[in-house]
């Protein structure tokens, strides 16, 4: 071929050719802002058209509704229009969503979002940045880095410190229990690498325990780390649902005596039902004893780090070898934005796995950040800029007091239920969440195991019967067996009218589940107490 008909024959394959044939529309470039634009700004209009529609916090759909709406859907045929596929999603998304920034939302650890943070999002989506390597991200390191150290800072985990996005609580858990097997065996069992060796013969003998109020990925953990459910010992919790710190030292004691391995306690600032936070000082005190790792998960409890009122009670965790934090709970960020925090960040090494084509040691000793050193995952969202953004704008000191908010309304809500005689309540918030239930006096079968298996089907039919009517999304969890019902309080819009109202519908459905099963006199139900409403507010 001449180089004519060499530049011929490529000219099939230039860009002209390609946008001729139009595929370019919609890809992010320089000569594509306008429609970018408009993209952006149409979806913002189905956003705003559905937040200031919708009342209540969900439709009440149920899945075989919306399921059969998708039947027809044929991914293989676009819809050949922006608006057209918009539209679709607002009838198959949009119209049914659940709604976290809605008052009435009080069910899971999900957080209204500050949207300087979604401004990040966009900034963080179009531009693409990945979080792996200093060449595909430059400032992004740095941004992602300086979050980091200042997390590790307020904590006071010390000069060595360091830590790294996740992309959420359990893969941050995950992470502390890697480092916590990896760093025994380094330092217990000659050196030992389970990254090169795999595990040592005794590693069904390592134990870790933690609390039974805990989070289940510290079981998902030990299996994924190939030690299994049976690593895990649950310790018991005092009535305040906290960790018993007399009950774990007898536990290590008595897993040492049959001849197992304990090597890190899992502690939680902040459980996930309770808000309860361990006693972080007496665990970092028997760690210290024993010679264990100490993990605080402080993915909801994190939240206190902004709080000028309630820092102390995240006192102990600066003793602790890694911390979980996850932003998109307790700073108002939209998930995933977690971290994972360690004490000394030569233990992050455990992770590191050198590749030629992207971190190369070479890369390391020349001084060049590349994150993916102390990362599970290789492609990497920036979500660090989600926070960036909302420290710089909104400021940490609002999203403190955003949280002391929350806990103090989950307060004034103990005082109301503890004062109603139809709800049983079992603790007092230390957090945002409220615990409690249904059950009113019923002189019949009061206290009986009858009236105990009466109230766990009453109180999950509440639940599902608030879902379906949509006016509020509240959860449920089982204690010691028992069904509960469950608040979390993480909008500051939430008032305690709202509280009320809610209270209100719980009653509603729960004397109607008891007079259709059973013959119970709704006269006996106290009227809701408006007295009560007047003292605490
Ligand atoms: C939510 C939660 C986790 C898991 O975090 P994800 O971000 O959902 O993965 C872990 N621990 C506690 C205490 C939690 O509340």
């Amino acid at each position: 071929m001449g180089s004519l008909d060499v530049l011929e024959y490529l000219g099939m394959h230039t860009s002209k050719h390609v946008s001729n044939a139009g595929e370019d529309d919609f890809i992010f470039h320089e000569g594509n802002l306008e429609k970018y634009e408009s993209g952006i700004l149409s979806a913002l209009a189905l956003i705003q058209k559905n937040i200031s529609e919708n009342v209540n916090p969900f439709s009440g759909i149920l899945p075989h509704e919306l399921a059969g709406q998708f039947e027809d859907i044929n991914l293989n045929a676009p819809l050949g229009s922006v608006d057209a596929a918009l539209k679709e999603i607002d009838a198959i998304y949009l119209k049914d969503a659940v709604y976290f920034h809605n008052k009435k939302y009080l069910a899971h650890l999900n957080c209204p979002v500050a949207f300087p943070a979604v401004m990040a999002e966009l900034i963080l989506s179009s531009i693409n940045s990945s979080m792996d390597t200093w060449d595909q991200s430059v400032g992004g390191t740095l941004i992602e880095q300086k979050i980091i150290d200042w997390s590790c800072e307020h904590l006071k985990l010390g000069v060595q410190a360091d830590g790294i996005f996740t992309s959420g609580g359990s893969q941050a858990n995950l992470m502390a229990m890697l480092l916590a097997r990896d760093y025994y065996c380094h330092t217990q069992l000659n050196q030992h690498s389970n990254k090169h060796s795999g595990l040592p013969e005794c590693a069904s003998k390592f134990r870790i325990f933690t609390s039974e109020m805990s989070h289940f990925s510290v079981q998902k953990s030990a299996a994924l780390l190939g030690l299994g459910y049976t690593a895990v010992i649950t310790v018991d919790c005092d009535h305040k649902f906290k960790m018993k710190a007399e009950s774990l030292r007898k536990a290590i004691d008595t897993a040492k005596s049959n001849g197992l391995i304990p090597i890190a306690v899992m502690a939680t600032a902040g459980t996930t039902d309770f808000g309860s936070i361990d006693p972080l000082h007496q665990i970092a005190d028997i760690c210290e004893q024993y010679g264990l790792w100490m993990h605080a998960d402080a993915a909801y409890g994190c939240g206190l780090m902004a709080s000028n009122t309630r820092r102390h009670l995240l006192s102990g965790i600066e003793r602790a070898d890694s911390i979980t934090m996850d932003y998109h709970k307790s700073f108002l960020q939209p998930v995933s934005s977690s971290a994972f925090l360690v004490k000394d960040k030569a233990n992050l090494s455990f992770v590191t796995h050198h590749a030629e084509y992207l971190n190369p040691l070479s890369a390391h000793q020349e001084g060049t950040p590349n994150l993916v050193n102390k990362s599970l995952q290789t492609t990497r969202r920036f979500d660090a800029l989600k926070l960036w953004l909302t420290l710089r704008i909104m400021g940490l000191e609002k999203i403190g007091r955003v949280f002391d908010q929350v806990c103090a309304l989950a307060r004034s809500s103990h005082v109301l239920f503890s004062l109603d005689p139809d709800i049983e309540v079992i603790h007092k918030p230390e957090l945002s969440t409220l615990v409690f239930r249904f059950n009113p006096a019923m002189p019949a079968i009061h206290n009986s195991h009858d009236n105990d298996l009466l109230m766990d089907k009453c109180n999950q039919h509440i639940r599902k019967a608030i879902f379906r009517s949509g006016e509020a999304v509240i959860a449920g969890t089982k204690v010691y067996d028992r069904s509960y019902l469950k608040f979390t309080l993480l909008n500051p819009q939430t008032s305690l009218l709202d509280i009320q109202s809610v209270l209100k519908l719980i009653k509603q459905h729960g004397i109607e589940y008891l007079q259709e099963h059973t013959a119970f006199q709704p006269a006996l139900i106290s009227a809701p107490a408006q007295k009560t409403l007047e003292v605490t507010q």
